[in-house]
């Protein structure tokens, strides 16, 4: 079986829309065909001040977050990133090979970093696109199921995996982002032309998975069309109708064709009254399942244990491996 990986921030406390259709519902998927292993990263999202107490819920939460979506610890490999320490210590290997400029291509520093301000971005800002290129290359991944933001950080770790097997042998495998075009990218519900994200400067078009139902069906209802009245995807002259198809087609399996035809004469109030029901209807039962899983700590800590020694024994045998091409002397 090929393997798969990925890992997502626990940072919000909530998962947003955008995070379940652009990446956590093909972690599920690729459950089925490949050798899976999904990570919470902690050490990540303290690459920005957390809160003590809240990063420790907000992990556990995460956890549970995914479970509820359909993450099997029967199926697939499910830890807290800072439970494996081989991330870190190939993470030290990776910032070694890559170069200052190649890292401060990365735009979503630039980005990142520009809405901190400069002053305050912290170097594990910056160095967290190297990171990750450790968190992939550890269980030797072939698809990595992302967002299409994640694009660049995908070909950094194919630039890095071949530099490394390139002077030391044979190493890592060299992966493949598993982008699904269609949901790569949902768009803020306020703002169309710009990505729904955790760290939105207004959350009136973010749809927090675990806020209250009646909240997000009212920012569905509220959200940013255009002037035409036509319902119809495209994605330059229409942005926002073209997001609110893309999700209705996302979480109903209706093809956006089929779409067209089914609003046709039909009001853009339709369609989003439309939605808001159809995404309260999916989320109801994701919040009993997250709350019964938050509910039994003891579960939720013993598939995170369990999950984490199956991830060490894979990232040891990398780690290993990558120290002796290098060099390092191995610990007798
Ligand atoms: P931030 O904006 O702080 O980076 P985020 O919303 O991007 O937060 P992450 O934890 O960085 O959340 O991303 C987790 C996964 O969700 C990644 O694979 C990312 O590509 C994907 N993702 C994030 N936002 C979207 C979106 N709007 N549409 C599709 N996929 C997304
Ligand atoms: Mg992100």
């Amino acid at each position: 079986r090929p393997r798969a990986l990925s890992g997502i921030q626990p940072t919000a406390g909530s998962f947003h829309l955008g995070n379940y259709l652009g990446a956590i519902r093909q972690y599920v998927a690729l459950q089925e065909s490949h050798d899976a292993f999904y990570m919470v990263v902690d050490l990540h999202a303290i690459t920005v001040p957390q809160d003590p107490a809240e990063l420790r819920a907000n992990t556990r939460l995460a956890a549970a977050q995914l479970l509820a979506a359909g993450l099997d610890p029967d199926r697939c490999t499910l830890f807290i990133q800072s439970h494996v320490p081989e991330h870190a210590q190939l993470g030290w290997v990776m910032n070694c090979i890559t170069g200052f400029g190649e890292a401060s291509r990365m735009t979503q520093f630039k980005d990142k970093s520009a809405k901190q301000g400069a002053d305050r971005a912290t170097v594990g800002l910056f160095t967290y696109p190297i990171l990750q290129v450790a968190d992939i290359l550890l269980y030797q991944a072939d698809s990595v199921p992302v967002g299409e933001d994640q694009r660049q950080h995908i070909e950094l770790t194919r630039d890095l995996a071949e530099r490394f097997n390139g002077r030391y042998g044979h190493t890592f495998t060299i992966p493949a982002p598993h982008i699904v075009r269609e949901v790569a990218k949902i768009y803020d519900l306020q703002d169309p032309t710009a990505k729904m994200s955790k760290s939105a400067v207004s959350p009136k078009g973010l749809v927090n998975l675990l806020d209250d139902p009646k909240v997000s069906a009212k920012k569905f209802r509220s959200a940013v069309t255009d002037t035409d009245t036509v319902i119809r995807y495209d994605e330059t002259e229409k942005p926002g109708v073209s997001n609110l198809l893309t999700i209705h087609s996302a979480l109903t399996g209706t093809g956006i064709p089929e779409l067209e035809q089914q609003y046709e004469g039909k009001g853009y109030g339709a369609l989003k009254t439309d939605l808001a029901d159809i995404f309260v209807e999916w989320v109801t039962p994701f919040h009993e399942r997250t709350r019964e899983y938050l509910g039994d700590p003891e579960t939720l800590d013993s598939v995170l244990a369990k999950g984490a020694e199956k991830a060490r024994a894979v990232a040891a045998e990398t780690l290993a491996a990558a120290y002796d091409r290098m060099g390092l002397v191995p610990a007798k």
